[in-house]
């Protein structure tokens, strides 16, 4: 069935919630404190599978079970295929591992120089620093080390990192996630901004967050006026669904926005969430109109226990053929994979090209109509002398 949505709505209120205080309902130590957490907690408000219950009794060994809330609410209780069910509530296929995936499947630890910091490409960081989410996705790259389910004893190193990138002139974008950065005190996140926008070398500051989407109540008009004095610092947020996109996402993108924050949203493949044209084409949409701009769409990393959410390249493929040129260029993320044991992300096309000669490059638009594009310029000498450009065509 052709995933179809309403365009005009925007889910909003407390639903389950309807009977907590509109105050603590905005307020996101409030949807914290009142995570769901066990078994117990989410067999009060739905059903789970004997699938479910198996991944959640195995859960807290791997990655610890955690939805807030307000993210609770945007499940579909009635339909055991929810794709927001999917990326947040253990399943017993979490414990299948196959003998392709890795605990540390991008090869992060070995470009680490200092605990929490990974060093991969040449003029930037990925500085990890905290080990913690508002919610756990299912499918998390780094399950090894967040949420402390697996003894891996993670403990970022603010001030070595610090150093490090003080140290390292060549360094001038710094990427902080985790773990996710939000969940920092404003004063801690005042105090890192503040010490990496003193150095010099630092260009680029960005932050890589799920939290306007797990817990958009976070981003308060006091965080945004940290944003704004260390601004320019730019945001990926993490939706994977059309229907992760609500009123409370929309009003906290608008606020981000308006301190200056510019915008991108990264995606993950998944299979029975995202795994379809039509349900891509209404999220790209949607974050358009919530001032996001689609940066990346991944590949799965092959991490351990993730196989029941892999979707085949050739799939991701068509989603991205399926978008360009029917849609806005602004709305088309780049597919990529992140390369296994550590080689970077790398973009993965749809090819366009048929064939490229000395004379010229035949390529197909989006409808599939082939064109050539001439690589030799051909003067021609008009009766009065002058050379007059010459259209070939085939
Ligand atoms: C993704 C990533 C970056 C940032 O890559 P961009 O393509 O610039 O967004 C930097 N370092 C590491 C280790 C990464 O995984």
């Amino acid at each position: 069935m052709p995933y179809t949505e309403d365009r005009a709505a925007w889910f909003e209120g407390q639903g389950l919630w309807s009977q907590v205080s509109a105050t603590d309902w905005r307020d996101w130590t409030w949807q914290l404190k009142n995570r769901l957490t066990t078994v117990e907690q989410l067999e009060r408000y739905l059903t789970l599978t004997p699938e479910e219950k198996a991944g959640c009794l195995f859960a807290n060994q791997k990655l610890a079970l955690a939805i807030t809330p307000y993210f609770f609410n945007l499940i579909d209780r009635n339909d055991p295929h929810c794709p927001i069910r999917r990326q947040v509530i253990p399943r017993g296929d979490e414990m299948v591992v196959s003998s392709e995936e890795m605990l540390d499947s991008l090869g992060e630890d070995k470009h680490s120089p200092v605990p929490g910091l990974v060093h991969r490409y040449p003029d930037r960081v990925l500085f990890l620093v905290t080990d913690r989410c508002a919610a756990y996705c299912r499918y998390c790259t780094r399950s090894r080390l967040v949420s402390n389910a697996q003894d891996y004893n993670f403990h970022p190193e603010y001030e070595q990192a610090l150093r490090y990138i003080e140290a390292h002139t060549e360094v001038r974008d710094v990427l902080l996630s985790g773990g996710d950065p939000l969940l920092l005190s404003d004063k801690k996140l005042d105090h890192l901004l503040g010490r990496l926008r003193a150095i010099k070398h630092v260009e680029f500051i960005r932050i890589g967050s799920r939290i306007p989407v797990f817990l958009p109540q976070r981003i308060t008009a006091e965080l945004c006026e940290i944003f704004k004095k260390h601004g320019p610092v730019w945001m990926s947020i993490h939706t994977n669904h059309p229907r992760e996109c609500t009123q409370e996402l929309k009003d906290a993108c608008e606020r981000l926005s308006f301190a200056g924050v510019p915008l991108g949203n990264q995606s993950v493949l998944l299979r029975g969430v995202n795994d379809d044209a039509d349900v891509m084409q209404a999220l790209v949409h949607r974050l358009l109109r919530m001032r996001v701009r689609p940066y990346y769409l991944y590949q799965m990393d092959l991490i351990t226990g993730g196989s029941h959410f892999k979707v085949d390249v050739r799939k991701g493929i068509e989603i991205i053929r399926a978008l360009r040129g029917h849609t806005s260029g602004y709305a088309i993320p780049q597919y990529v994979i992140d390369a296994p044991g550590g080689g970077g992300k790398v973009p993965i096309n749809p090819d366009y090209v048929e064939k490229i000669t000395e004379d010229e490059v035949v390529f197909r638009n989006f409808e599939g109509k082939i064109f050539h594009y001439p690589l030799k310029s051909t003067p021609v000498v008009t009766p009065g002398g002058a050379r007059m450009p010459v259209e070939v065509h085939a």
